[in-house]
């Protein structure tokens, strides 16, 4: 949003609504004198209580988007300080690639074997990182790129998709150091420090152009479970609606009438979206300790019960059992899908009007991408939203734009969007983190560093950083955290390293 448009709609939600809107039917809108002198969480918290004062409750997505990426108070986008203060132990959350430089070093070993088994592309060679943090995976990646000359000369560019300008900048810092940065078209550009090669910065993929002919190897750290989701609970049909039902006698202008159709209410169970709104606890009573949000059911279907739910066959099945609950992210799909289609290709070719941005055919699928994350193995999610501050987990709805709010990744969902987006694709997996870097020889490489530090105090920490890679019980991320794969189709023929395959001879 650009500032012009962002001061409008800031004046727009700032305006008293003209009619109040009642948000819940047992009690009226706040007074307006309470929620005004109320002192709140944080800016944001004030910002969206006054859009849901005007709008009525707004689905968890609309919530997690802005708490997460609005460019004045989101999570991602003013708490990193430019001192990167979400990552780390200082931070809020330490993530595999901050744990230990080995994790880096071996995604970027997995993506080298991924090249040479699909015979070592000589130019138009790709990478791009979505979410990618403090660049720290993306650093160590290069760094040991610089020991395969001949795939380093096929590089054409790195590509970061990054919705936060103050971690932009913490990423610029370390991948191109001094260089210049330019804002083009579609983003900002600079060079990487280790090679001749351009750093291209989007804060969507979608604006990267999909062309023919490249290889495009993709990463994604931690990204899919900071995008937005919406949750949704299966409910009864409407008691009303049974065959029992007395007709209604309404009051009309003209006097008393029968209702000769009564409303019709389903007679199917319907799903129903968790929406966020106002705690009258907290924003009308003041009560302590009370948060300034919390989930509602919907009373009626919205646009988005009505649409989302039907996407898929698995969450399909269970709408017809009352009490089922989903979480579905529409745009983890869009991007496992594009991905799906930078690598295999469109399925359909493109349209002929208006298509210059639209993913393209491609002779011969190429590339792969890595999916990184914490989530199911096959079930959809259910109340997975969480917060987590300072280490901690704290509710999701408090203190918006100060607290991480994320939620599992449906990895199942991932996949079936991937094929759908591509028929030139595969994937693979999802495997547990700890047998993906044990495939890839974290045991080796690490023994090869420690034999070479002679401080006891180094050596530790190094031992226990990456035990907590593998380890799978305990606070270890070998178990939780999941790896999947999307490479060129080919009859599940060849298993990529660390999905079951080899790595191929050099
Ligand atoms: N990959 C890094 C960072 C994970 S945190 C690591 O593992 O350490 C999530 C990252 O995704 C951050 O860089 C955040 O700014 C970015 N991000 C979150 N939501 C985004 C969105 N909707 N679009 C683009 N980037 C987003």
């Amino acid at each position: 949003m650009n500032p012009a448009t962002r001061r409008a709609a800031r004046h727009l939600l700032r305006k008293p609504p003209l009619k109040p809107h009642r948000w819940s039917s047992t009690s009226t809108s706040p007074s307006t004198s309470t929620f005004d002198a109320r002192k709140w969480s944080t800016p944001l918290a004030q910002t969206l209580a006054n859009a849901i004062k005007v709008t009525g409750p707004i689905p968890i997505a609309a919530f997690m988007r802005q708490v997460l990426t609005n460019p004045e108070g989101g999570y991602y986008t003013t708490r990193p300080n430019g001192e990167g203060e979400v990552f780390g132990r200082k931070g809020d959350f330490v993530t595999s690639p901050e744990i230990s430089q080995v994790f880096g070093e071996l995604v970027g070993i997995w993506a080298i074997a991924e090249w040479m088994a699909q015979g070592r592309k000589r130019s138009g060679v790709q990478l791009i990182e979505v979410g990618p943090g403090k660049g720290t995976l993306m650093d160590d990646m290069l760094r040991t790129f610089r020991n395969f000359k001949s795939f380093t000369s096929s590089l054409e560019a790195i590509y970061l998709v990054e919705a936060s300008a103050t971690l932009r900048e913490v990423q610029k810092r370390l991948l191109c150091g001094d260089a210049n940065m330019e804002e083009t078209d579609v983003g900002y550009r600079s060079t990487s420090k280790y090679f001749d090669v351009p750093v291209v910065w989007v804060e969507d993929i979608r604006l990267l152009p999909h062309e023919e002919d490249k290889t495009p190897f993709i990463f994604a750290h931690e990204f899919f479970d900071a995008l937005p989701i919406h949750a949704f609970e299966s409910i009864p049909p409407s008691p009303e609606n049974q065959p029992q039902q007395e007709q209604k006698e309404i009051m009309t202008p003209t006097g008393p009438a029968k209702l000769h159709q009564p409303l019709k209410a389903a007679n199917t169970p319907q799903w129903r979206e968790l929406m966020v709104t106002l705690n009258p606890a907290a924003v009308e009573d003041n009560l302590e300790g009370e948060s300034e949000f919390k989930l509602t059911l919907a009373k009626a279907s919205t646009p988005s019960s009505l649409v989302i739910p039907e996407i898929s066959a698995r969450y399909r099945a269970l709408k017809s059992q009352a009490g089922s609950a989903i979480e579905i992210s529409p745009e983890s799909r869009i991007y496992a899908a594009d991905f799906a289609r930078r690598i295999g290709g469109a399925s359909q070719p493109p349209r002929t009007t208006g298509a210059a941005a639209a993913p393209v055919a491609k002779s011969t699928p190429s590339g792969a991408a890595l999916i990184m994350d914490y989530g199911t193995l096959d079930t959809i999610p259910i109340n997975s939203l969480r917060g987590i501050r300072e280490h901690r987990t704290v509710p999701a709805l408090s203190a918006p734009g100060q607290v991480d709010v994320s939620a599992d990744v449906d990895f199942t969902a991932l996949a079936e969007a991937a094929l759908e987006g591509s028929e030139g694709v595969e994937v693979h997996g999802p495997v547990e983190q700890g047998d993906f870097l044990q495939a890839l020889g974290i045991t080796e490489r690490m023994e090869q560093i420690l034999k070479k530090v002679g401080d006891e105090e180094k050596r530790r920490t190094l031992e226990t950083g990456w035990k907590r890679l593998v380890e799978k019980g305990g606070g270890g991320m070998g178990k939780i955290y999941k790896v999947m794969t999307i490479i060129p189709e080919n009859d599940g023929k060849r298993r990529p390293v660390g999905f079951g395959g080899g790595i191929v001879a050099p």
